[in-house]
């Protein structure tokens, strides 16, 4: 049984505490110091606590694509640049760029992430390793109205998958299911996967109104928005994560909030890939729940939850010229807190005794962070990922001053890197 003791870092929320951990939860959050021998005493001055960051939208292994196909619209970019190249996909490119994902999130404070992609048995893998959680799923597209679904390879994949890997590593790594996106799928493989996630009382992954052209595409061809096809054909009696939304109607949002579906707002992929701003004032008011995502590497092109916490935070008071929307702390909420409950993860995303030990250390002893006033403003307006000194996961310390416990960092550059030169030969 692991002991640690955090002495005294400003607790977000709760200020300057001792903070206990024993196994994977958080035992004790007080003033006293506790009466009891530690393994470990870690030092808490000038050290500010969040619960680790949770990246609710993304695929890991797409940092194999990190700076391929720069400055091209979404269809392009996808038609042009990313289905050819994941083409030549492999189980160990996957494995080793999943690998390369989880390090980099690791280090930017993040202990959870949700992954739609490929070849997911190497992202399991690579996520069992590395210490972190993570709800993966297997990515779905179907363009024949006639094929039947259940003789589908990918959706046997999808259900092995998560037969084989949901609640592995004590909880740590979920498998949900996953339909890429409308414009990608037919509508009775959405009835059909719908189904399936109701009888495994599973989480769906979808891309839902990310683009103007697929929004109004779908309004052609169904004569229902992307939100009203999904609610049509039963995608959202499941708890649904659904990212972007950039182009929605406020009878979509009021879809939205009335079936439960979280929002993965990726700020950074929408305005990279020209995509546009989601309505983000908007879902807030109507009360869905947000969460904030990154996509992935090759539209992003980092998978960091703090850079995602300030655009989200400043973008939108640019656009409705308002200072006042979107706190500081509702960011934070989002990144923490609403994802943990969008992947469905009881006792995650808050700090308080009795809950998961997911917890980072920010440095607020760097330049860039000193006056600190209020810590929420620091957290989102002035700190930057590579002030993020320790992330932990489930009680155990998995990045400290930038040393990886359970990855051989090195390793993993050295593969990626060889696998990159050599990927289109
Ligand atoms: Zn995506």
């Amino acid at each position: 049984m692991s002991k640690l003791l955090f002495d005294r870092p400003y607790v977000y929320g709760r200020g300057e505490k001792y903070v206990a951990v024993e196994d994977d939860l958080i035992t004790y959050i007080g003033s006293e110091h506790p009466d009891k021998p530690f393994d470990r005493v870690i030092s808490g001055k000038n050290r500010l606590m969040l619960p680790g960051l949770y990246n609710l939208h993304t695929h890991a292994a797409m940092t194999l694509f990190r700076g391929y196909g720069e400055e091209l619209p979404l269809s392009r970019w996808l038609n042009e640049r990313i289905f050819p190249a994941e083409d030549l996909l492999t189980p160990e490119r996957v494995y080793v760029a999943s690998k390369l994902a989880c390090a980099e999130m690791i280090k930017n404070g993040i202990v959870s992430f949700s992954d739609m992609y490929f070849f997911c048995d190497e992202t399991a893998k690579a996520v069992l390793e590395s210490g972190m959680k993570a709800n993966i799923s297997r990515s779905i597209v179907s363009f024949d109205p006639d094929a039947d679904p259940a003789s589908d390879g990918r959706v046997k994949e999808a259900l092995k998958l998560y037969d084989e890997y949901n609640g592995e590593g004590n909880d740590r790594l979920r498998v949900d299911l996953s339909l890429h996106a409308e414009y990608t799928n037919t509508e009775r493989m959405c009835r059909y996967l719908a189904g399936e996630a109701k009888n495994r009382d599973a989480v769906i992954q979808i891309h839902l109104s990310e683009t103007e052209d697929e929004h109004k595409a779908c309004i052609g061809r169904h004569n229902m928005t992307p939100a009203e096809f999904m609610q049509f054909c039963g995608v959202f009696e499941s708890p649904t994560v659904a990212a972007h939304c950039v182009f929605v109607s406020d009878g979509d949002i009021e879809i939205l909030k009335n079936s439960g579906v979280t929002v993965a707002h990726n700020p950074i992929s929408n305005l990279k890939l020209g995509s546009g701003t989601a309505p983000l004032n908007k879902f807030l008011n109507c009360g869905v729940n947000v969460a904030l995502g990154t996509d992935g590497a090759a539209s992003n092109n980092t998978l960091d939850i703090m850079k995602e916490m300030y655009v989200a935070a400043i973008l939108h008071k640019g656009i409705e010229r308002r200072a006042d929307i979107i706190s500081a702390k509702s960011v934070i909420k989002m990144a923490t807190e609403n994802g943990a409950a969008a992947q469905r993860r009881d006792g995650c995303g808050v700090i308080s005794e009795g809950k998961k030990a997911d917890l980072i250390l920010i440095d607020t002893d760097t330049i860039n962070n000193i006056p600190s006033f209020d810590p929420a403003y620091t957290a989102v307006y002035s700190a930057n990922s590579s002030d993020v000194l320790l992330t932990v996961c489930d009680g155990e310390i998995l990045y400290e001053n930038g040393e990886f416990a359970k990855i051989d960092i090195e390793r993993i550059k050295s593969d990626m890197k060889k696998i990159s030169e050599n990927y289109f030969k």
